[in-house]
């Protein structure tokens, strides 16, 4: 697992998944602070200073991902409850609920110089935050690797993954636990119908 320059891992890394291409891992990133009963992690914005921690190290993976400058962006307790919403907005969107439509208002500036385009958040806090995650969604959206990142099929976990594989079939974050948890569940399952076919309850 790689471990960012502070010596704690990511969100994303402490799944031991990989990050999702280009700047799209910001929008993994943010999904997958989300606390977990097994293995236990916490909500990484579940107090300011673990939720600034934990951008520090997003907007670093951007910026290697992107390379573009690290914007500039701090968090405040006000700031936590309206990123856990976003958050929930975005788990939703990956799961594919269809949800309301809701018009997200970006406060972002752009760059165009030598045949590049760079682009940074001009908000601050949350506001700073949901601009920059709501272009990458964009951005992800329009050349097509947006589809790819998804939610682990088991309701108890729900990492955020990047589907790399060929068909695009994945569903599990990581089949070894999740899925063969589930491929358990529904044996054990079967073997129950099967008994109580064979053995009629009165
Ligand atoms: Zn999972």
């Amino acid at each position: 697992m790689d471990v960012k320059n502070d010596g704690h891992p990511g969100s994303t890394q402490r799944l031991g998944l990989a990050a999702a291409p280009n700047g799209l891992c910001l929008v993994q990133d943010l999904v997958n602070t989300a606390g977990m009963a097994v293995p236990a992690f916490p909500d990484l914005l579940g107090e300011p200073a673990s939720a600034q921690d934990w951008l520090d190290g997003a907007l670093h993976v951007w910026t290697e991902q992107t390379g573009q400058a690290p914007p500039r962006l701090s968090l405040a307790e006000h700031d936590l409850d309206r990123l856990r919403d976003l958050r929930d907005r975005l788990r939703g969107r990956l799961a594919g609920e269809a949800g309301d439509p809701t018009w997200h208002p970006l406060t972002l500036s752009l760059s165009h110089q030598g045949g590049r385009v760079t682009y940074r958040p001009e908000g601050d806090g949350a506001d700073g935050v949901a601009s920059l995650v709501w272009t990458e969604t964009l951005l992800a959206a329009h050349t097509g690797t947006l589809t790819r990142l998804k939610t682990c099929a088991n309701p108890a976990c729900g990492a955020a993954f990047y589907d790399m594989s060929r068909n695009g079939s994945r569903v599990w974050h990581d089949v070894k636990t999740c899925g063969n948890l589930h491929n358990l569940r529904a044996s054990r399952a079967r073997r129950r119908t099967s008994a109580e076919t064979a053995h009629p309850i009165a």
